[in-house]
């Protein structure tokens, strides 16, 4: 079997030998120099200079730990364009915030000028954006949202790059994000456990005055821990072992060339789907670079084209998401994956294809 679904994405070897390595105490002089090591290389990713937080959850619990962070009486709004920005929303509310929706159609992205009316009407606290939504394979303009931001310097910038982080340059600093975080076992292709973050200096002002943080996800603890190369409680060792492993790679093909690659498969698929007949669910230059979502323009039956991809080759595709099941269809090249591995994808589903 190999997983081709937008995730959790095929873990390779190298990862998971780095992730079995054996364990040790989470306060040692080897944990600290673990954790330290890595640094330099996640806040250049992270293209930042504060330090990179690692969570041991999945990213859901820093999308709810940013919320109770920064949001406090002021409101937050959710800007929704499929299932995960649109159940931010409803984490929002169950922290007990001041939610304001921000819905766009599924399939479109979310653009500056549709902030910027929210936002003059003041009293936002937060902003929350997914920049590449999984669902749908949009992704948004985090430039020109960027800049529609800097007009409103109180409202904080929570961007979630689960299945965009390291597939394209996301500029931390220089945009002015103040959140940036993304999970273990999509774009980063390691096994799911895993959240990593970082807030700028705006952000860990408003998290200390921020009420009812809780403890866990408390962005104020994991500084504190970081300053000596730690985590509040125990993480999930053989995560930080993988990730070490993983960087390696990275920086071995070069942040780069990792864009390129990406660039590269994502337009293959592309090139496959329109010499199929197929058209994409995203717009022309909102695509997704780490996957392709494709519209079931031509009817054919999703879930049977599916069964028979696994049963031929072990691939595993995705057949659309929640109420895009048998509309889309996606498939993902995020991860290790390259032209070639992408190549013998989609000669398998040439196979599985009805005439
Ligand atoms: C998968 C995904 C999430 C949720 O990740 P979990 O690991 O399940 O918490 C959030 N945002 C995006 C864009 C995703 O693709």
């Amino acid at each position: 079997m190999k997983l081709f679904i937008p995730g959790p994405v095929q873990v390779s070897d190298k990862t998971f030998a780095a992730f079995c390595k054996p364990m040790m105490g989470h306060r040692s002089g080897d944990f600290k120099k673990l954790y330290g090591g890595i640094q330099p290389r996640l806040q250049e990713l992270f293209q930042t200079s504060q330090p990179v937080f690692l969570s041991t959850s999945s990213a859901w619990g820093v999308m709810e730990g940013a919320i109770r962070n920064l949001v406090g009486t002021g409101k937050v709004l959710n800007c929704m364009c499929g299932a995960f920005s649109d159940k931010w929303l409803d984490v929002s509310k169950r922290c007990g915030k001041d939610a304001v929706a921000l819905q766009v159609e599924w399939g479109q992205p979310i653009r500056g000028e549709q902030i910027r009316q929210y936002l003059k009407q003041g009293g936002f606290d937060a902003v929350t954006l997914i920049h590449n939504e999984t669902s749908t394979g949009v992704m948004s303009p985090i430039a020109e949202i960027a800049e529609v931001m800097r007009e409103f310097p109180e409202v904080q910038l929570i961007v979630d790059s689960v299945s965009s982080f390291s597939v394209v340059p996301i500029a931390m600093d220089e945009l002015g994000i103040d959140v940036l975080l993304t999970g273990s076992q999509k774009a980063l292709a390691m096994p799911p456990g895993l959240a990593l973050f970082a807030a700028s200096k705006k952000a860990m002002a408003r998290a200390a005055s921020t009420q009812g943080r809780g403890y866990y996800f408390d962005f104020v603890e994991f500084q504190k821990n970081q300053a000596e190369d730690m985590t509040p409680s125990t993480p999930s060792i053989s995560h930080i072992y993988a990730l070490a492993s993983k960087l390696e790679d990275i920086f071995n093909e070069g942040i780069a060339a990792r864009h390129a690659r990406h660039a590269a498969t994502n337009a293959l698929v592309h090139q496959w789907a329109r010499d199929k007949g197929f058209e994409f669910f995203a717009p022309e230059g909102y695509r997704s670079k780490s996957l392709t979502c494709i519209a079931n323009n031509r009817n054919i039956d999703v879930a049977a084209m599916l069964a028979t991809l696994k049963s031929n080759s072990g691939f595993i595709i995705d057949g659309g998401y929640g109420k895009l099941k048998g509309k889309t269809f996606r498939l993902s090249n995020m991860g290790d994956e390259t032209i070639e591995s992408v190549g013998e994808l989609l000669s398998s589903l040439d196979k599985a294809l009805p005439a």
